[in-house]
């Protein structure tokens, strides 16, 4: 795909109903809040919207699949699923976060997770080339980077970071 000027936060949400949409699909008594908080101002950015859309697509299944694994594992007290969305525009770049409250990334495997077929998903439900497919086209696709954050039983938020390349608009 052609690099062309975008509105990201329309993407990001057709992309996040999507996801949901499959995920009720395959169970629909899971439910998960979806929170979106989109900034306003964000412009039109140069990117390939099938490729962006893709990993998108990628970090809410994931997102919801953690959410999911977390809520079936049954612990004690309440447990609300939650999927939290952010678009930011910063200096020179825009930003775009995924957050789940799912069960997080355990230290020993965290510097896995870029790695081709790395995945701890049962056959069937994970290739493992999702990450190692964002991470290449967000760095040398689009010349941006790729973070994550996360605490083991708590969230994990993975940061989408984007060169603008065109004045606001
Ligand atoms: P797949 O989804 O096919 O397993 P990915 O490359 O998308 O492959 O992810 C690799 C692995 O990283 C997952 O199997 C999982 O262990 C971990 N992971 C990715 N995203 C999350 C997340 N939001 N919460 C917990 N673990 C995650
Ligand atoms: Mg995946």
């Amino acid at each position: 795909g052609e690099k062309q000027p975008t509105n990201l936060n329309a993407l990001a949400e057709e992309y996040l109903r999507l996801a949901y949409q499959g995920q009720l699909a395959k169970d629909d008594t899971f439910t998960c809040k979806l929170i979106t908080t989109f900034e306003p101002e964000l412009g039109m950015v140069e990117l390939v919207p099938q490729d962006i859309g893709r990993i998108l697509l990628n970090l809410y299944n994931n997102a919801l699949y953690a959410v999911r694994t977390r809520a079936r594992s049954g612990g004690p007290g309440e447990y609300q699923p939650r999927l939290e969305v952010t678009t930011h525009r910063g200096n020179g770049k825009i930003e775009i976060r995924v957050k789940d409250n799912g069960t997080g990334i355990p230290a020993d495997i965290i510097n896995k997770i870029y790695q081709p077929f790395f995945t701890t998903k049962p056959t069937g439900e994970g290739t493992g080339l999702g990450l190692s497919l964002t991470y290449d086209i967000v760095t040398k696709g689009h010349g941006g980077d790729l973070s994550v954050e996360t605490q083991e039983g708590q969230y994990t938020e993975f940061t989408v970071s984007l060169p603008v390349t065109n004045p606001k608009t």
